[in-house]
This record gives structure tokens, sequence and C-alpha cells, in this order.
């Protein structure tokens, strides 16, 4: 049976924020902070009850972090909102409804709105390729940076017995696809880790015969940050020791390796996928006006057209950025700018003073990345900053962000150990997203997989 979801008090304006990332936790304590009436009811649904700090992920996977660091209960940011764990099934904006299944029994409930605040986020694109999807690891969630330490940890343990070293080069290839932020930051932190970890602990294993690529569809990586950057970060993740293919996409992949578009035949055990992203189908199949991969078209205000009691941001909004005419790019920074702005649209929305809205504008100030062991490259008003200072500026920023004084003394505190301990090789829980069940020599795998040798195929 299908529930509606009780208010306490019909005559309460509801309000209704779809997601509990950047964007959505931001509008509900910005709302908060700025809104003290009592006539209005905020819920928040999200399917994880925790706000992921999504830039220090790849943190966790290196296991410089531990999870708990970069996750806060949402509960701790409902002052006066409700929360609901749950699932979002369907949005139905003719009729302002929105059908949620809780987590934890599957029982489906209707919520009704007055306001609808979608901050969904974004998804991996796989660009419909079923098999990289299937045997890539992937870097969004809580569960993949866990799972991807658990897999580089476990193949560290299986490549100290292999004793054919054909195979045991293949094990210790670790191939990430994409150039880009996401991409870039996990590459760099589990090759430190895994050369960490193999000169401390696997006395069979040589740590000069570990390999990690990043494949880059463009001419260089991180293309956020401008060419002189971008070509500096290139140079330096180089002499770090990780390989980087450029102007090449990976078009296929097994169990076992990973097919590029040049033909190239990479043999590995590890396929982590970083290589673009898209919106959730709930979001794409909305009856309204759509921008690049599905996002939704918002005017200057962060409302979908035609439907002024909708705003829409962060990662799932397109919005064109009226001085540069490209569309805004999805990232935290932008997501937290937004969320106050929707929440001073939404409040003079309630209160009548349409007149005070204010249309969404961005200076960017600059745009910063880590790439490697206590080195970064930051972009900030215009200037270019490289190294060490970059790396510290990045830590700074961010830390400053995480929401609460308890993330902040826990991440400052694990940062500190890491200066003096060496890196933890426990694997997690159960958390397991891949089982390698096969691995064979990479012709005979290639023989087998019908991939055609005639076709100037080569090997890594
Ligand atoms: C590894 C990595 C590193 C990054 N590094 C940086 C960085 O250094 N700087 C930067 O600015 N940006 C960075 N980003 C990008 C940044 O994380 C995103 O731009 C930002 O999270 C967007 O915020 P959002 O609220 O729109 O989406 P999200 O933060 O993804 O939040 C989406 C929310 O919606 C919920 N949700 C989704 N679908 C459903 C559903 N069907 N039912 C219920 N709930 C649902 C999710 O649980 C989540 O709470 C990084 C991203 C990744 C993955």
């Amino acid at each position: 049976m299908i529930r509606k979801f009780n208010t306490n008090n019909p005559a309460k304006t509801k309000i209704l924020i779809l997601g509990g990332g950047f964007a959505g936790s931001n509008v509900l304590r910005e709302m908060q902070k700025q809104s003290e009436r009592n006539d209005v009811e905020i819920t928040l649904v999200s399917q994880d009850n925790f706000f992921l700090f999504t830039p220090m992920l790849p943190e966790v996977s290196s296991g410089m972090l531990h999870a708990s660091d970069i996750t806060t209960p949402i509960r701790s940011f409902c002052k006066t909102a409700n929360f609901c764990h749950a699932k979002i099934l369907s949005i139905d904006i003719e009729n302002k409804h929105v059908s949620i299944i809780r987590i934890f029994d599957q029982k489906e409930t209707v919520l009704e709105y007055d306001y609808l605040v979608l901050a969904l986020g974004s998804k991996d694109n796989f660009f419909g390729n079923i098999n990289i999807e299937e045997f890539a690891f992937t870097i969004k969630t809580l569960e993949d940076a866990i799972a991807i330490r658990n897999h580089i940890i476990s193949v560290l343990e299986c490549a100290d017995q292999e004793r054919d070293q054909i195979l045991q080069e293949q094990l210790l290839r670790f191939v990430v696809v994409g150039g880009g932020f996401a991409g870039v930051e996990i590459a760099t932190e589990i090759h430190h880790f895994l050369q960490d970890a193999t000169k401390n602990y696997y006395k069979n294993i040589d740590s000069a015969k570990i390999r990690t690529i990043i494949v880059s569809a463009r001419e260089g990586i991180l293309p956020e940050v401008g060419e002189e950057l971008g070509k500096f970060a290139l140079d330096h993740v180089r002499k770090s020791g990780i390989e980087v293919i450029t102007n090449t996409k990976a078009v296929d992949a097994g169990e076992d390796h990973v097919l590029l578009s040049d033909n190239t035949i990479i043999p590995c055990a590890t396929l982590i996928w970083a290589g673009g992203v898209t919106v959730d189908p709930l979001i794409s199949t909305l009856r309204c006006e759509h921008g690049q991969s599905g996002r939704l078209v918002v005017d200057q205000y962060m409302r979908l057209k035609d439907y002024p009691s909708i705003f829409a941001l962060g990662d799932c909004a397109n919005l064109v950025d009226s001085k540069t005419n490209i569309v805004y790019p999805t990232t935290a920074q932008i997501a937290i700018r937004q969320a106050k702005l929707v929440s001073e649209n939404l409040i003079a929305e309630i209160t009548g003073t349409m007149n005070s809205m204010k249309p969404f504008l961005y200076h960017n100030k600059g745009v910063m990345a880590t790439i490697g062991k206590r080195t970064g490259v930051a972009l900030l008003n215009g200037r270019k900053i490289y190294g060490f200072t970059a790396w510290l500026l990045w830590r700074s920023f961010y830390w400053t962000h995480l929401p609460t004084r308890e993330k902040k003394i826990k991440v400052g505190f694990d940062w500190f150990l890491s200066l003096i301990f060496r890196a933890d090789i426990m694997t997690v829980g159960f958390i397991k997203k891949k089982t390698l069940s096969r691995l064979e020599t990479p012709i005979y795998s290639a023989i087998e997989r019908g991939i055609d040798q005639s076709q100037n195929t080569s090997y890594l």
C-alpha cells in the first residue's frame, strides 16, 4: 500500500529537498540559518543518511583518511527540518508529488510539496559500454572508495604470492581512465599508497614493477586548470612514475584487460573509471527542458523553466555562464554557491518578495588539484601556483569547507598521523565490488575473448 506522508500541519508551506550532497545539504542549512519561520516545513530526502565530502574521497581509498572523517550525518544539519532516508522512485512535477521508497523496508510513500529543490547530483557515464561498466571500479561514493581500497590491497596480497612474472606484472598494473580532477586525484593517491605499501610490507614485490597508468581522451590532463598548469601537472605526474596516455580512449574491458582506441591492450587486474558523468534517469526523463548530459535547464534564479516552484542546482542543473557562454561545470564549489542563492530566492518566493530574487553570478576565484605527495596545482585569481604551496592551499581550502568542527579535527589529526606512521594495509569489512576469478596471460586472454589480433593489436 502506498502511504501519503502526514504533515504535522497541512497549513504549512512544504519545501521538499531531494538529495543530501553539497547542493541539497547546503540549501537545508542555509534555509534554517536565514529563516526561522514556523509556517514552513522542510523535508530532505536522500538515499544516504550522511553528507559525503567528495574532494577527500580519494584519500579514503589510499587509507590517508577514514570513512567517518569525510561523512557527516544529515540529521545533524536538521534543526527543525525532517529527514527521510529513502530512495526517490519518481517525481511528478505536474501534480507536485514525489514517490519514495524507504531504504530499510522498501515501503513506498508519496510526499507532496509546494516547493521542490532538485539536488540529485550526477552519476558515472559509461557511454553505453556495458563491459567497462561491469569490470571497472568507480570513484563516486563512499562504498566505491572502500571497494577500491580493499581491491588494491587484495591485489598486492595476490601479487606477493604470484611466482609467474607475467601474471605478477599484470596484477601490478593499475589503470585509471579519465584525466580530470577525480581521475588524476585517485591515480596519484593510489600510486603513492602502492609504492609505500610495497616498500614497507610486501617483500616479494619490487615496487619498481608497479605501473599506474592514466588514460586521458584529451591532449593532456586537468583541462580545468588551463594549459600551462595542466602541462606542469602532466610533467609532474609523469616524473612521479605514473604513465599518462593522452589522446586515447578506453573502448572495452574485461576482467583482466583494458582495450584502448589505438588497439593497445593493457593486461591488468584493476580498472578505475572516472571518464565522465551524466544525470540519473529520474532527472533526464523529467518533462522539462534539458541541457548537457540531460541536466535540467534553469533560469538565472535557478528555477526550472515553466515551473517557478521548482529549483534545481548542483551537478543536475544546467546553467550557462553569461560571461563565458559556457555551462557551469559540475563542482562542489559551484554547488555550494548555488545552494546559498537558492535558499535566499526560496525565502523571497515564500515571503512574497519575488522582486528581491537574485540571479546566479559566479566569480570563479580559482581551481586547485592535488597531483601527488605534497604537490598540487592551483589557479587563483589568474595566478598560477605549483608544487607544495598549491598542495597546502588545496588542503587548507577544503579543510575549512568540512562541515563541522569534529570533522576538521578528525581530518587534521589523520593528516598529522600520516606524517608519522606507515600506510595501513588492512582491508575493511566486506565491501567488495569485483572478484578476480580469472587471470590469464594477455595473449591467451585476448584470443579467448575474440579480440581481433590482425588489427595491429599491441600489448603494454
Ligand atoms: C572523487 C571526486 C573528487 C572530487 N573533487 C572535487 C574537488 O576537488 N573540488 C570540487 O569542487 N568538486 C569536486 N568533485 C565534484 C563534486 O563532488 C560535485 O560537483 C558535487 O558533489 C555536486 O554536488 P551535488 O549536491 O549536486 O551532488 P552530490 O554531492 O553527488 O549529491 C547528490 C545527493 O543525491 C542523493 N541521491 C542521488 N540519487 C538519489 C535517489 N534516487 N534517491 C535518493 N537520493 C539520491 C545522493 O545520495 C546525494 O546525497 C569531486 C567529485 C568526485 C567524485
